[in-house]
């Protein structure tokens, strides 16, 4: 495709964007390159291409392959050469070339285009992850796979709801290996990646190289594995790589959204492989995680824009305020550096509440008993209707007692209001149903799992 093409797509997404967007962000961006899956942007600046990576990426993505290219990856770069300018969005995974392995060599994989490992983030570093409760456990594991040591525990499984940090902690590791050991053949993909691969080789008649070149990595790191839950082949095929190299004694790191045993329609062969290793979860963020996280992005953009100036309690504020997830906490800060920067001013509170009013009131958003009592009736497998009839048979009792303590737990309603949204009961009836859940938390360890994961969902 050329310029020319990419400035006629391009007017398209003004639709998806706003003009104001467009004419700030769309139209200084020049495509410099499309090469199979991966398109190239040049860019103003560094902090230009990672506003709209972070903001544009999935627009600009959907425009390119509606109008017919496969593009599965988006680069934005400075052009000059200088090394701080070097394109910083992300960088491809490289799994070098060995001559111990000629074999390989000498097959398709002619090119790093056709090695099936996916880009990591250069961002996505120990160095910038930052620790707190919440995430220390996993941390600490993530560490201990990076030193790249006899394995201990495999697979080491992280798992946790969206945005906390799984991703980046597997990033960190690969970097890490990579440091330490350049020799070391590391691949990272996603689960939906993993799948495209084994799709496409058995689609061309390659699955002895597919096998081969995924049997054949010293590192395997498979992301949101949740993904494949359901889709039988690929499940198998994922069962017998991930044996393959279990029995080399190759770490495996897996993350996936929820813990192993409460993936849906993932074959119990996996899951009690899955669950051999290291099972750990990264917890929601705690304010004072969040705060350190801010704080260590605004050093970061410090560097970047020496003039800036943030006001204190500003941090605060949005670490109050934002507690959905940690991606949504830096958008939110991206926005406001790159807004205060174009307009020249001191980032106030009041600034704060202006440019993010959007994500504010997103995170405002008050979780309803109606959503509490459909998660909880899809997690029980019963239906919405049986949640508030009259039935009172026990696997539907339990799950309704369930939703009446997290109706009562997580949203601001009194115990008369949940008794009218449970059919009308009485709210002695709640009161009763809250207490036994409490009991019960104490002994069953089922349930509390339960509890647990359906909070994330809810909260997530
Ligand atoms: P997940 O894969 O769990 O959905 P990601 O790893 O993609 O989440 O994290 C989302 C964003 O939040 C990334 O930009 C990541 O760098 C950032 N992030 C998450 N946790 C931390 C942390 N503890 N320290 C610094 N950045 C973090
Ligand atoms: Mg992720």
């Amino acid at each position: 495709m050329t310029n020319e093409a990419w400035g006629k797509l391009r007017e398209e997404l003004i639709k998806r964007v706003g003009r104001n967007n467009y004419t700030t962000w769309i139209e200084p961006i020049r495509l410099a390159e499309l090469r199979g899956p991966l398109a190239r942007f040049e860019v103003p600046t560094s902090f230009f291409g990672d506003w709209v990576s972070r903001n544009f990426s999935d627009h600009i993505l959907r425009q390119l392959n509606a109008s017919g290219s496969e593009v599965a990856r988006l680069e934005f770069f400075v052009p000059t050469a200088a090394p701080a300018q070097a394109p910083r969005v992300s960088q491809a995974a490289k799994i070098p070339a060995k001559t111990a392995r000629p074999k390989l060599a000498q097959r398709r994989v002619a090119s790093e285009e056709e090695l099936p490992g996916a880009a990591l983030d250069a961002r996505f570093t120990f160095d910038s992850f930052v620790v707190g409760k919440p995430n220390e456990l996993a941390h600490a594991a993530a560490r201990r796979v990076a030193e790249g040591g006899p394995v201990t525990f495999n697979p080491l499984f992280l798992y946790g709801g969206v945005g906390l940090g799984k991703t980046h902690l597997m990033h960190a590791i690969a970097h890490e290996l990579q440091a330490r050991q350049p020799d070391l053949r590391v691949l990272y993909l996603s689960a939906e990646q993993f799948m495209y691969r084994f799709v496409q080789a058995l689609r061309d008649k390659q699955i002895m190289d597919f096998k081969e070149i995924f049997r054949s990595v010293d590192v395997l790191m498979v992301d949101d594995v949740q993904f494949i839950a359901g889709k039988d082949s690929t499940q198998e095929e994922f069962f017998h790589t991930f044996n393959a190299l279990v029995d080399q004694n190759k770490q495996i790191v897996i993350s996936a959204d929820r813990a192993p045993g409460e993936i849906k329609d993932l074959e119990d062969r996996i899951k009690s492989r899955l669950q051999c290793g290291l099972v750990v979860d990264l917890h929601p963020t705690d304010y004072e995680l969040r705060l350190g996280i801010l704080q260590q992005k605004v050093e970061i953009y410090r560097q970047q824009y020496p003039g800036l100036q943030i006001a204190p309690g500003v941090l605060d504020f949005l670490s109050h305020r934002i507690t959905t997830n940690v991606r949504v906490l830096e958008g939110a800060l991206t926005r406001l550096f790159a807004f205060a920067s174009l307009v020249g001013r001191e980032i106030t509170l009041e600034l704060a509440q202006d440019c993010l009013a959007d994500i504010l009131r997103a995170s405002d958003r008050k979780l309803t008993i109606e959503e509490i009592q459909r998660k909880v009736a899809e997690h029980y497998n019963i239906r919405l209707s049986d949640m508030i009839g009259p039935k009172r048979l026990r696997n539907i009792a339990r799950p309704r007692q369930v939703a009446m303590y997290l109706a009562k737990q997580l949203t601001p309603r009194s115990l008369p209001e949940i008794g009218r949204r449970f059919g009308g009961r009485d709210h002695t009836t709640i009161m009763h149903g809250v207490r036994k859940i409490e009991e019960l938390i104490a002994t069953d360890s089922q349930l509390s799992d339960d509890l647990n994961l359906l909070k994330r969902l809810l909260q997530g």
